[in-house]
């Protein structure tokens, strides 16, 4: 891989854990909100906009949540189906993150990374994560980037321009088709 944002796996995604069955997929814009955030994380704003969506307060369309971690589909998509798994956790990013987040986190990465090569029919997947400013992140609450991808398609620019909601409710609901068909 280049290091570049047009970088892809080098080897397939093996199938979801089992594990994640406690799971819910969500079929609704902007649904549960969570409580709970302080501000004593070091360097972490409580009311940056990842934690206003994981409260409720902002509307976000969900493709799936459980008790650690949400994904949503990213209003500037750099891909068709681009999506953002969020663990509810308060961090800035991976390097301040707790562990045991990382592990529940980088599972539902998996899970949705399968589910979107699925949905869009991709020909790959590409993961991103980005720590701080000065390798690009913008919203600092960590996130992680998952984009289906298709042999010889460029990425979009990151955090270019805002999708319709209707398009996004599409490919929403497309995923959410494909993890609820998910190991079946
Ligand atoms: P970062 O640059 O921090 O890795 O990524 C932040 C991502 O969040 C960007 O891709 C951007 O398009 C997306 N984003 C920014 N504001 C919002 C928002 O209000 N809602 C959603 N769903 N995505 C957002």
């Amino acid at each position: 891989m280049a290091g570049t944002l047009g970088g892809t796996f080098q080897e397939p995604l093996k199938a979801p854990a089992k594990a994640l069955n406690n799971a819910k997929l969500c079929v609704e814009v902007g649904t549960t909100g969570d409580k709970g955030m302080s501000d004593e994380t070091a360097g972490y704003d409580s009311n940056n906009i990842f934690a206003r969506i994981l409260r409720g307060e902002i509307p976000s369309t969900r493709v799936y949540e459980d008790d650690a971690v949400v994904a949503f589909m990213d209003v500037m998509p750099q891909a068709p189906g681009h999506t953002l798994v969020v663990p509810r956790a308060p961090s800035r990013n991976l390097l301040d993150a707790d562990p045991a987040v990382l592990a529940r986190g980088i599972a539902v990465v998996q899970r949705i990374a399968v589910a979107v090569k699925r949905a869009f029919a991709a020909d790959g997947v590409t993961v991103i994560q980005f720590n701080e400013a000065a390798a690009g992140q913008t919203v600092f609450h960590l996130h992680f980037h998952v984009i289906p991808r298709f042999d010889g398609v460029a990425l979009k620019p990151h955090t270019g321009g805002m999708e319709r909601p209707e398009v996004l409710q599409a490919n929403a609901e497309k995923i959410r088709k494909a993890l609820a068909s998910a190991g079946k």
